[in-house]
């Protein structure tokens, strides 16, 4: 079809580019060349069938572009809008739904940060509880108890007021646990924890400083006060205890200080309290001491022989002095006693009732025993060689010694040592120490025994011996204490205990020996109520070695 009024430049180019052809493609076509934009348009026929098409070439200089690009702008603006919407209320759904989870999640982080703070303070607070108490008794320990110390000081002092600290400690704790065992003393310090309580008033504090040692501190009471608490505290601890099936005794020694006179400040007044317990415990088991300066000086002595004690070992300062034991029916030396001397360079001689107790608490009376052992059993040795002497040699030996579990063993090496026969050797071990713990020293005993040693009880008639013990007691002798000795024959008293105790030994077949015997009168008596074996200044003191030689020379 052919227009009329068609230009000849647009039916060229339409030949030229083939335009029908991509009519049936596209519905226009921009052609730059000739800048013109090409539609088309269909003419329909009756039945609206195509019957031609019309090529439209619009000059593009003549389309209005603005309206087109207006519309454009818009949509990309609407576009724009839209996907500002969707990725907004998208972030806004997602910022929504994780600040829900970190809720929840902080919610957890704070339950669990309770929680923990919370078990943190019990930890915190059972660690500060045992910081400050006892794990067996739960009573305050010595930091709180100096603490509260402390405060009730300061308090008394902005109060013009006292305070009192009471220093106890068990008798013979020790003795207990090496008998019936730990379980057993732990219990008994449970129990008597229980029995503390009930003698004092709630807000005193008793404290346990470890072992058996107890403290209580009393605010404002006086003197007589503090004894009928002290008293009271005797009077609960009298009933046993029944534990494990043992029954066990307690008692207490108890030192009591007081601030103001005693001291202002705590380790004074404890100190004090501790000074005046250990002048309890020498006084007698189950007693109080209240604390004055003398105990002080003593201590200081004490102290100051303690260090000195263990010089004079370092030095050999010791020697050995000996005291014939003799038949007063025949007049024979049958034996010597060997008794320790202490000359100090200063001092002078010191004799062993003041340092031979000492050495036994601190624990030196085995290293000066057996010095006493070796050496006197060479100077026995040799007067035997010497025929001068055939008797018997008596040694002290102090219990603490004896129950060492090497001590039987060291007898041995020191006779083989010495070649000295064991039938010529005599312990004389005192009887209290013996009845302190009769069953375990039968044992000990039964094996001194077996090497052929002889034993001795001396000063017998003072330690409260109880028959049954004395017949199972592996002994060969008794040794009647001289403080029966002195008044006879004209005490009564006296004289009926030494008259029993030469029968006793009779019918338990014992040999008999007294001791003390200063007198010609006491002698006799001796002699004729049947105990003929006698020591004593009416026939020696204890001679130097060589005195003691000269002695013998003279007498054989
Ligand atoms: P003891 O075994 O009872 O010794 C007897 C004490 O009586 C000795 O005192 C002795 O000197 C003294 N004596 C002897 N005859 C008479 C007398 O006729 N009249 C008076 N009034 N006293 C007399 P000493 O030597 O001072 O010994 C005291 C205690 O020290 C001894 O008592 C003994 O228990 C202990 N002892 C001495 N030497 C040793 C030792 O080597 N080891 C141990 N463990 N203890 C010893
Ligand atoms: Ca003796
Ligand atoms: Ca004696």
């Amino acid at each position: 079809i052919a227009n009329t009024n068609s230009k000849p430049v647009n039916e060229a180019y339409i030949k030229e580019k083939n335009v029908e052809h991509f009519i049936d493609t596209h519905d226009y076509r921009l052609a730059k060349d000739i800048n013109k934009l090409i539609t088309t348009f269909y003419l329909n026929d009756l039945e609206e069938q195509p019957m031609a098409y019309f090529l439209l070439f619009i000059d593009l200089d003549d389309i209005d572009f603005t309206g087109i690009n207006r519309v454009r702008n818009r949509l990309i603006l609407a576009a724009v809008l839209a996907i500002l919407l969707l990725t907004s209320s998208f972030y806004y759904l997602y910022v929504k739904r994780y600040k829900l989870f970190v809720d929840t999640l902080n919610t957890k982080l704070e339950h669990e940060v309770a929680a923990k703070t919370l078990e943190l303070e019990e930890k915190n607070k059972h660690l500060i509880h045992i910081a400050h108490h006892d794990s067996l008794t739960g009573l305050p320990n010595r930091l709180l108890f100096l603490d509260r110390l402390d405060n009730a000081i300061k308090y008394a002092k902005r109060h013009n007021n006292n305070v009192a600290v009471l220093f106890l400690d068990l008798d013979r704790f020790k003795e207990v646990n090496d008998t019936y065992g730990h379980e057993v003393g732990d219990k008994l310090l449970k129990n008597i924890t229980q029995r503390l309580k009930a003698c004092v008033r709630d807000y005193d504090t008793i404290a346990r400083l470890g072992g058996d040692e107890f403290t209580i501190i009393i605010q404002g009471a006086e003197n007589e006060q503090l004894i009928s608490i002290v008293e009271k505290i005797f009077k609960n601890m009298k009933a046993s205890h029944f534990i494990n099936g043992n029954t066990i005794h307690s008692s207490f020694s108890i030192g009591i200080s007081s601030f103001p006179e005693d001291g202002d400040n705590t380790d004074i007044l404890l100190r004090n309290a501790d000074t005046a317990m250990y002048k309890a415990k020498d006084k007698g088991r189950n007693t109080y001491k209240f604390y004055n300066e003398g105990m002080t000086a003593q201590v200081l002595k004490r102290v100051k022989l303690e260090t000195e004690l263990r010089e004079a070992i370092e030095h050999n300062d010791f020697h050995a002095y000996y005291q014939p034991k003799l038949d007063a029916v025949t007049g024979k030396v049958i034996g010597m006693e060997a008794l320790i001397r202490w000359i100090h360079h200063s001092h002078g001689m010191i004799p062993p009732d003041e340092f031979i107790p000492l050495a036994e608490e601190i624990g030196l009376i085995g290293r000066i025993d057996e010095w006493m052992m070796k050496h006197t059993l060479e100077t026995a040795h040799k007067w035997h060689e010497e025929g001068i002497f055939n008797g018997r040699l008596s040694l002290n030996v102090s219990m603490k010694h004896i129950e060492n579990k090497s001590f039987v063993d060291r007898i041995k090496e020191i006779l083989t040592e010495n070649n000295f026969k064991p039938e010529l050797l005599e312990l004389e071990i005192t009887e209290s120490q013996i009845m302190k713990k009769p069953q375990s020293t039968i044992k000990i005993l039964n094996k001194i025994k077996s090497l052929g040693i002889a034993i001795s009880i001396d000063d017998f008639g003072t330690g409260y011996s109880s028959l049954s013990y004395l017949k199972r007691l592996p002994i060969d002798r008794l040794k009647i204490d001289k403080s029966f000795i002195q008044d006879i024959p004209n005490d009564e008293d006296d004289t009926a205990i030494v008259k029993t105790i030469i029968v006793l030994a009779k019918s338990l077949k014992l040999d008999i020996i007294a001791e003390g015997v200063e007198s010609l009168e006491q002698k006799d008596f001796l002699v004729a109520s049947g105990c003929h074996h006698i020591q004593g200044y009416y026939y020696a003191k204890p001679l130097s070695e060589k005195g003691f030689r000269d002695f013998l020379i003279k007498f054989s």
